[in-house]
């Protein structure tokens, strides 16, 4: 007997390469976190800065995702995504370092024309990003079987490459990004974060088959139909 009204939505969760899935909390997403991005966007270097997708936004391993209404300019972000395994607070990059259980492939979609009115009228960012269907992730490898460093991250749209870029020009690391994402919120298992994009952001029409890749790790792909 349970006294659910309707029923619970059911958890998101992602596949593990080695087997097993991982619950799905909440989605952190952090801005401009590449030198060349930030500045086609019209930003200098500064502090991280968070926004949020809600966790029924994922899409797991991609496949086939409806193109979205309201937006005639959905963009491309191509993102090595931390995968949070444990709990904590105000922590410090070492400390946060050890909460990430693993990396992912990420796209972070965009309604861009949604967000350009959002910034002009200093309004939430929310129906540009946080929209359905938004964030498509690919399979999780363990942090002990790969760690982020000077590995290629590249986005092909119908097999033509429009991002190419080094997780070495990443502003701030992983560990760098939980930390401060935990000065702001509690970290908790099944959280992920992505960790922002390079150049070349760019528009995607239906139709349009995206591949996003990071060396090492299982890419993603998704068609937009
Ligand atoms: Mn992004």
């Amino acid at each position: 007997m349970t006294d659910w009204l309707f029923d619970p939505a059911p958890r998101p969760s992602l596949t593990a390469v080695t087997g097993g899935r991982l619950p799905v909390r909440r989605i952190l997403c952090v801005g401009q976190n590449y030198a060349a991005h930030a500045r086609e966007m019209g930003a200098e270097r500064a502090e991280p800065f968070f926004f949020s997708k809600p966790g029924d936004a994922l899409v797991a391993g991609g496949g086939s995702i409806p193109f979205p209404g309201a937006t005639d300019n959905l963009h491309h972000e191509a993102e090595l995504v931390c995968v949070i395994g444990g709990e904590g607070a105000d922590l410090s990059p070492e400390d946060a370092g050890r909460l990430i259980w693993g990396y992912a492939v990420g796209v972070d979609l965009t309604r861009r024309d949604l967000q350009a009115a959002a910034k002009q009228a200093g309004r939430p960012w929310d129906a540009a990003k946080g929209f359905d269907h938004s964030a498509p992730v690919g399979p999780v490898t363990a942090a002990a079987d790969w760690s982020p460093g000077g590995q290629s991250i590249a986005l092909t749209v119908n097999g033509e490459t429009r991002q190419s870029a080094s997780l070495a020009d990443m502003v701030w690391n992983p560990a760098e990004i939980v930390a401060q994402a935990s000065r702001l919120w509690r970290v908790m298992p099944g959280d992920l974060i992505f960790t922002g994009t390079p150049e070349g952001v760019g528009p995607l029409r239906p139709g349009d088959t995206v591949r996003a890749t990071v060396e090492g790790l299982s890419p993603v792909e998704f068609t937009l139909t």
